[in-house]
């Protein structure tokens, strides 16, 4: 493969570029009006877009064309219609009208709604995001898509898919943020949005060894495995050198990205082995997500193409690491000025104080909630289980920034601080990041101008848990704004809003290890709120305090997260009874006979050195322990069996969901301790499928 030319970066976008060149200047500059501002979209714009858009997307090979959209199953969906028509005489022509490009019809009814169809019709319509640009894909065959960024709605306009919500958080902290700079007197600054890095985490693994195993294929991930005798444990693996076969699928993976406008920047060998990462460069949340869910869906492709299997599930391997995916989050002005960026004058300090502050008060009101939306079945394996975040959020500023925050709180040290600050020096050591970075423990870290929000699972969508970051830190800047617009004195009003939520919300800040049990009775003491598990963290979508924010700011209605709630309990119990009916398939039909033939092959033995004339005392003890492994094997089936069926009967989802947790779950690792303890001293040549230490040492 040749190395990518970078004169072609984004060569399959339809972006500000292109349009500026293939777009009339009136159309240009309407559709910029749409795309930076939301003005509405006059029709005959849309008209001449959509020639523009056809004639680029079929000049570059395309012949079809797809509304793209994010429902709630949390990927993405397609569906291609083509250029193709026919004119009056029945001759072949190619359309694409403004109609088409705005909106789409369709059939809603197999993607998941919680319930939101029965009130709504099964209708389903895609309307154009003109804010993500459009972009072709390649199905491999030479077959080209133009794909159309879209929201998911009901005939009624309610949001059954992952971007609207998105789109309308972005809309509440831009409104929010704008009234307190407006405050400061920024009044040039026409938008505020949030920005977002989402390092993407994967393993990547022998495709033939993914097809040998029904866990990796219908789960993606090893239901059983014993550990192989070495692990992460020597380090040897992070960073460390690329393999050849890996580096072939990077490099490619990279190409690909590039083609689409996608910043990757980064790419390393992380912790576990297998394990990689890619980071891009941040884009605003919107685009971001678009790009994190092209990024994940070629991984799958490309690896595919080297021989590879690429697992994106959250825990593929127990006993190293799984993988997350690190959400790093800022706001940014369209003036270019980060707001959480510190800077180096006492007016920056106080817009800074007050965002910093702002996110404290947003997190510690709202931890159940941002705790929920990084919440799945796969990410419960890694949240609380002694590795990645633990389940418990708390934010890590930082040892400058607490001496800082702890000045003002206590109002120690205030003096001196208030006269440096009339000499116009900053009241803020430079945070370099290497002093802020360093905890790699806690679950929300300040990293000198950005915070990385660390719980969200490698398998999600980023856009739930932004959405929730965007809305519970606007419903704070909106709360200042109201006192602050009442203010006589601003910047005395300032430093008391600042003092009253430090004081009022220092309790969600912790600089320590947050993978100590400590942490984990020193947060309880301090009110803050431990979920465990997927189920006990998904209500917090829809208690009265959650309703009521994202009603305010108009992001969720109550409908839609009763829906949503639904939708995660529902498809938290699904999973969960995939990955059940797997093992008990897997322990019968393969591991069951396996240990039978070991088992008779131990029986073989001890008549043969009874037949020999010679007391087999080794070969029965043998034999009875590996019996008694047997037996207890095939009771651990039964009982999860059982317990998976009562599940399944269960008609309502939350009580299912509930459960598949607490009932079904500790049966299914009962039955994995004892294959597990068989797959150790049962003859290799006959388990039935590959070992951790054949996948992971390649
Ligand atoms: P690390 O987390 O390994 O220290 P970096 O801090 O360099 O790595 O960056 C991690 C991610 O944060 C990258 O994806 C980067 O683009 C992103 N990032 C940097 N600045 C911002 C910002 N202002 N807003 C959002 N993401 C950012
Ligand atoms: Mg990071």
């Amino acid at each position: 493969m040749e190395n990518f030319d970078f004169k072609n970066f984004g060569c399959n976008v339809f972006d500000d570029e292109v349009m500026r060149q293939l777009l009339p200047k009136d159309t240009y500059k309407a559709l910029k009006h749409t795309i930076d501002e939301g003005a509405e979209l006059d029709s005959s714009v849309a008209g001449i877009v959509a020639n523009a858009m056809k004639v680029w997307a079929m000049e570059n090979g395309a012949t079809h064309y797809t509304h793209w959209f994010q429902p709630l199953t949390g990927g993405t969906a397609e569906k291609h219609d083509s250029f193709l028509s026919f004119d009056k005489n029945g001759h072949p022509i190619t359309e694409f009208s403004g109609k088409t490009l705005i909106k789409g019809e369709p059939d809603a009814s197999s993607f998941p709604n919680g319930g939101l169809r029965q009130t709504c019709e099964a209708r389903g319509y895609t309307a154009w995001d003109c804010t993500s640009p459009a972009f072709l894909k390649s199905d491999g065959t030479g077959g080209v898509t133009l794909c159309i960024p879209t929201v998911f709605l009901s005939y009624t306009g309610v949001a059954l898919d992952k971007k609207t919500p998105l789109l309308r958080s972005e809309q509440a902290i831009n409104r929010e943020a704008k009234r307190i700079l407006h405050l400061f007197g920024e009044d040039d600054v026409k938008k505020v949005y949030s920005t977002v890095g989402a390092e993407q985490e994967y393993f990547l693994i022998n495709l033939e060894d993914f097809n040998q195993r029904k866990d990796l294929i219908f789960t993606e991930r090893t239901l059983f495995g014993a550990p192989a005798p070495k692990g992460q444990e020597l380090d040897d693996h992070y960073f460390g050198v690329l393999k050849e076969r890996v580096a072939a699928f990077m490099k490619e993976l990279d190409a690909e990205l590039w083609k689409l406008g996608i910043y990757s920047k980064t790419k390393h060998n992380e912790v576990a082995p297998c394990q990689h990462e890619m980071a891009p460069i941040f884009a605003t949340v919107n685009v971001a997500n678009d790009n994190n869910q092209l990024t994940m869906e070629l991984m799958k492709t490309v690896a595919r193409r080297h021989g590879f299997a690429c697992l994106l599930h959250e825990k593929p391997f127990a006993g190293i690491n799984g993988s997350g995916k690190h959400d790093n989050w800022a706001l940014s002005t369209d003036t270019g000025i980060n707001l959480f960026e510190p800077g180096d004058t006492p007016m920056d300090n106080y817009r800074f104080l007050l965002f910093l502050c702002a996110t404290i008060e947003a997190v510690d009101n709202h931890a159940d909630l941002l705790r929920a939306s990084a919440a799945s079945a796969g990410n419960d394996h890694r949240l609380g289980a002694n590795e990645a975040p633990p389940s418990i959020i708390s934010i890590f500023v930082g040892d400058d920034l607490q001496q800082v925050l702890t000045a003002i709180e206590t109002g120690r040290g205030v003096k001196e601080f208030r006269s440096k600050m009339d000499l116009g020096v900053s009241i803020l050591p430079k945070l370099s990041k290497d002093a802020t970075d360093r905890n790699r423990t806690s679950p929300f870290a300040f990293t000198g101008n950005k915070f990385e929000f660390r719980m969200v699972g490698s398998a999600q969508s980023i856009a739930g848990p932004n959405t929730v970051l965007n809305t519970i830190v606007a419903e704070s800047l909106a709360n200042i704004a109201d006192r602050l617009e009442g203010a006589k004195d601003l910047n005395k009003e300032v430093m008391a809003i600042v003092k009253n939520i430090i004081k009022k919300h220092k309790r969600i800040i912790f600089n320590g290890n947050g993978y100590s049990g400590e942490w984990v009775e020193e947060a309880a003491k301090r009110g803050l709120p431990n979920l465990p598990t997927s189920v006990d963290a998904f209500p917090a979508y829809t208690t009265a305090k959650s309703v009521a924010m994202f009603e305010r700011f108009g992001v969720y209605s109550k409908e839609e997260l009763n829906a949503r709630l639904e939708v995660k309990m529902e498809k938290y119990a699904k999973k969960i009874n995939i990955e059940a009916l797997t093992m008990i398939e897997m322990a019968k039909r393969d591991i069951l006979p396996a240990v039978l033939k070991a088992k008779d092959k131990l029986a073989a033995m001890v008549n043969h050195v009874t037949a020999a004339g010679l007391e087999p005392k080794v070969e029965r003890e043998m034999l009875a322990t590996y019996a008694s492994y047997v037996a207890k094997l095939y009771r651990a089936i039964g009982n999860l069996e059982k317990a998976t069926t009562k599940a399944e009967r269960i008609q309502n989802v939350e009580k299912q969901a509930k459960e598949f947790c607490n009932k079904v779950i500790p049966l299914m690792n009962d039955l994995r301790k004892y294959a597990d303890e068989m797959e150790k001293i049962t003859d290799r040549s006959l388990w039935p499928f590959p070992a951790y230490s054949d996948i992971l040492f390649y």
